[in-house]
């Protein structure tokens, strides 16, 4: 095939007309949403989320706990409300009560594609779907069209498009030589054109640590790299992919996992600041947050997640912005995992749902239309 006929091609494949005029589409969908940014914390449980830390597990025999008292102290306040508020201050106080956060009782939301663990995850909340084709953690280059990679194809998206994560599998859930998409994962530097010499330095500060994880970076590299690129190239849709709560809870150490699901709540407070304090995301931009899977429960089984773990396809979704009410008193529907994709469009006013008709439908409740 020519190239000219191969780029038609490729652009029929991605469900663009070539001569698609460029247009603001969130307005015409009257959303007040010009940005969105998808985060996920690996495994990090409904339970914390909804409950903050677990009492069956903090301690030595069951959570791996070096230091009971200090945790107990941080973490083990009385009541469930102000456990979590202790452990996830902004996302039970700010994201649950200025956006909506779903997943509790009687909004119990699932993934959908039977498997529970992460690269089947991750091609759900990306495509939309559960793929049975995705049955391992193995690299290998996705076959489905991530929302991203539509996106990135789209001449508004164009180029403003990126992924960090923590996980060396990301590049190739999001395909990343078909899609084109900027993909810093792991041990790799970041790329690209103008690096910051923060940037520059994190890269390098990278590449000599102490690799706890071969194949799982720390979360406090993948967050530092993604928030300069973001203040750098003002990307518009970002995917932020944090490894640590699953690495922790594999390993059995509650208190660990804990640490790291309270600093990833903190990354997601200043990564909010920062966003109101630029005029191009100021009350334009929405978050996304949730998890690949759930895991078990106390007292062993919260250790592991998959086909074979009662509860670990349950997770949660926090979402926060312009165009989300805050929660009231109605009850919330279940935020299922093949919904985030066509969710996430719909912010920017794109029917992903039209391009991609296995997707699962729109959280509806997290959009006010006027
Ligand atoms: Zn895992």
């Amino acid at each position: 095939m020519n190239r000219p006929l191969l780029a038609l091609a490729a652009l029929a494949f991605l469900g663009l007309a070539a001569d698609a005029p460029a247009q603001d589409p969130s307005r015409a969908a009257g959303t007040k949403t010009k940005n969105v940014i998808l985060v996920i914390s690996d495994g990090l449980r409904w339970q914390e989320v909804f409950s903050g830390a677990d009492p069956a597990l903090m301690n030595k025999q069951d959570g791996g706990v070096a230091d009971v008292e200090v945790l107990k102290k941080a973490y083990g306040q009385e009541t469930p409300e102000a456990r979590r508020e202790a452990l996830l201050p902004f996302l039970s106080k700010v994201v649950a009560r200025q956006g909506r956060l779903y997943g509790d009782a009687g909004n119990e939301g699932r993934v959908t594609n039977g498997k529970n663990f992460s690269y089947p995850g991750y091609n759900e909340a990306f495509t939309g779907f559960g793929d049975p084709r995705i049955d391992s953690n193995d690299k290998f280059a996705n076959p489905n069209v991530t929302v991203f990679e539509w996106l990135n194809a789209k001449p508004e998206y164009a180029g403003k498009v990126a992924a960090f994560g923590t996980w060396d599998v990301f590049p190739y859930i999001l395909n990343r030589e078909r899609s084109g998409l900027k993909v810093v994962a792991c041990w790799e530097p970041p790329y690209g054109e103008g690096l910051t010499p923060q940037e520059k330095l994190l890269g390098e500060a990278n590449a000599s640590l102490h690799r706890l994880w071969p194949d799982c970076g720390y979360d406090a590299v993948s967050f530092h790299l993604a928030l300069e690129n973001l203040k750098r190239e003002k990307t518009r849709v970002m995917f932020l992919g944090f490894g640590e709560t699953d690495e922790f809870a594999h390993a059995g150490r509650y208190d660990q996992y804990l640490e790291s699901a309270h600093k990833f709540d903190g990354y997601m407070a200043t990564l909010w600041e920062t966003l109101q304090a630029m005029p191009e995301y100021k009350d334009s931009t929405t978050l996304i947050l949730t998890t690949d899977h759930g895991r078990g429960d106390a007292p062993t089984e919260w250790k592991s997640h998959g086909e074979k773990i009662a509860g670990a396809e349950r997770i949660w979704v926090g979402v926060l912005g312009p165009d989300t009410p805050p929660r009231g008193d109605e009850p919330l529907e279940p935020a299922d995992q093949n919904r985030i994709a066509a969710t996430l469009a719909a912010f920017l006013g794109e029917d992903y749902n039209a391009y991609q008709p296995k997707a699962g439908p729109v959280i509806s409740s997290a959009i006010a239309r006027p």
